[in-house]
């Protein structure tokens, strides 16, 4: 069968969850057999996320093949299970790039380098490269940005040729805001209907139109949006707010979403799937009545994105622990000697994050003493992890300066340092050490236990690192390098087996946990702060 290609475009607002929508129905479609990846455009400049601060743009994932990538792709994962590439993500940046660089090559043979149709070619080659390559049946993209976006007309415009050429293969899901005035207590559609115009106006016809709402959707509601916007009514889609996204696929298999993409694509629709594990999870969820709660020690606390993986991998780690995810954001910048008694106590467990710089590095340190000297279950992750270094060196081995070069350039205890393979690079986009690699674990290990083997692959993104001259003092003092990388020895793991569960990660292993397959370190985080806590 020809590979399917499925268009997902938003209007009205952004955040209306494009993604989520994307990965639910990838899930949906990938229960009924089918091979499935998703992709995400993304119409701004930058090349990658990678030089964008959380601020703009929330967490930035890592793929296995080590691109800095839009937090979606997270979603994709976590849903489907299947890894994503760097081709899984595109930016309008990436697209210009190419193209300018076949230009400088000679490879347009003197023709004048337009957005039509150079631009949009290769927009739409980056589209198809996916499909191609892997034998996929269906190739779901979202189109980032909201359509009416200067930035986005050139993908909505290669959407359009592609639906021009592909016919049946091609299909666009077109996801919008249905608001409820309060004051008149009504569900309003005008804003979906001048939406759906603004896509006609390009030429696009959407297919099946999503609408996000806080209120049920009656009938003739539908009935009407379908009317104004030439849709099918059974193709009038409702997405209502609901507690957690892992419901959301449920929720568009009981509206037959699948089916509706299955018979406008020309497929067999055939038996609704069950989704047992998916249903396993959900029911394990609801029935949760305890929960555990942890803290999470970062500068970035005001953002709901910006550890968006690690707020997903605690939430499915308490979830097979038959828990409840209570999650409380400690900003790091307010945190010290004086205070951290008042606000930790009442965790019952820490996750001290990543991140870059000096701002609220020593409210970490404060976070880190307290919680070493009071044996709290404590997972440092990538700078969580060397802060663990750090503050280790300066209250246990007495190094009060001890620092990473990365907060101060000549510090005379580094025991966090530039990686050797950093030192010559000064450009700063997509260099770091980034991506999946192989990490073994000290046989005995609590990580290794945790794991249940020791031959682990985890993905990283990092310029620094465990300066490897004090690693047979950390050791002689109580703090163990259990996990290293085979040909670099790089230290990746640091645990100290005196306390319950005292562990840092180099590595991110937030960016590899799905619903159907949590992260092994955060299940037994959260196990051993639940015992703890007994
Ligand atoms: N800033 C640190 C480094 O570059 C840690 C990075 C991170 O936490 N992702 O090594």
């Amino acid at each position: 069968m020809n590979t399917k290609y499925i268009f997902v475009t938003g209007g009205v607002v952004s955040s209306l969850g494009k993604g989520i929508i994307s990965a639910s129905l990838a899930k949906l479609l990938q229960a009924r057999g089918y091979n499935v990846t998703i992709q995400k455009f993304d119409p701004y400049i930058n090349i990658d996320p990678g030089t964008l601060n959380p601020y703009e743009h929330g967490e930035c994932y890592v793929t296995v093949d080590g691109h800095e990538a839009d937090l979606d792709l997270g979603h994709y994962e976590r849903f489907t299970n299947i890894r994503t590439t760097r081709a899984n993500n595109i930016t309008t940046g990436r697209i210009y790039k190419n193209v300018i660089e076949k230009e400088r090559r000679g490879d347009y043979l003197g023709k004048t380098v337009q957005i039509i149709p150079h631009i949009t070619d290769e927009i739409k080659r980056n589209v198809k490269l996916l499909g191609s390559k892997n034998n996929y049946d269906f190739v779901i993209t979202e189109i980032g940005g909201t359509v009416g976006d200067i930035e986005s007309l050139p993908f909505i415009e290669s959407v359009r040729q592609l639906r021009w050429e592909m016919g049946r293969d091609c299909l666009c899901i077109h996801l919008t805001y249905v608001p409820f005035i309060a004051a008149a207590k009504e569900l309003k559609t005008k804003p979906t209907q001048h939406s759906v115009k603004q896509l006609q106006e390009v030429g696009i016809q959407p297919d099946i139109l999503v609408l996000r709402t806080e209120h049920e959707l009656n009938s003739s509601l539908r009935h009407k949006v379908a009317l104004f916007c030439n849709v099918d009514a059974d193709a009038v889609i409702q997405s209502i707010d609901v507690p957690s996204i892992y419901e959301v696929p449920l929720m568009m298999q009981a509206q037959k979403l699948d089916e509706i993409v299955l018979r406008k694509t020309g497929m067999e629709v055939g038996a609704v799937p069950e989704m047992k594990p998916w249903r396993e999870f959900l029911s394990r969820m609801k029935n949760a009545k305890e929960s555990v709660r942890i803290g999470l020690v970062g500068k970035y606390v005001e953002l709901q994105d910006a550890y968006k993986s690690i707020n997903e991998a605690l939430f499915q780690a308490a979830t097979y622990n038959d828990r409840k995810l209570d999650l409380q954001y400690i900003h790091s910048e307010k945190l010290d000697d004086g205070n951290v008694e008042e606000k930790l106590a009442s965790m019952d467990g820490l996750i001290i994050a990543p991140g870059f710089g000096q701002r609220g590095i020593e409210g970490k340190f404060a976070a880190l003493k307290y919680a070493r000297e009071h044996d709290i279950p404590t997972f440092g992750i990538c700078l969580g992890m060397q802060c663990m270094v750090i503050e280790f060196a300066r209250n246990v081995l007495g190094y009060k300066d001890a620092n990473s070069t990365e907060m101060e350039v000549h510090v005379k205890h580094n025991v966090i340092d530039l990686m050797e393979s950093q030192k010559s690079i000064s450009n700063m986009g997509g260099t770091m050490r980034l991506g999946e690699y192989d990490c073994v674990l000290r046989e005995g290990s609590k990580a290794a236990e945790a794991y249940g083997k020791t031959h682990i692959k985890e993905r990283h993104r990092h310029r620094f690192e465990f300066n490897g001259e004090y690693r047979t003092e950390f050791e002689a003092a109580g703090m163990q390098c259990v996990g290293e990388n085979p040909e670099t020895h790089l230290v990746e793991v640091v645990e100290m087996p005196s306390l319950t569960w005292y562990i840092g990660t180099q590595y991110h292993p937030e960016y590899n946990s799905t619903v159907l397959n949590p992260n092994p370190l955060f299940v037994s985080f959260v196990k051993a702060v639940i015992k703890h806590k007994k």
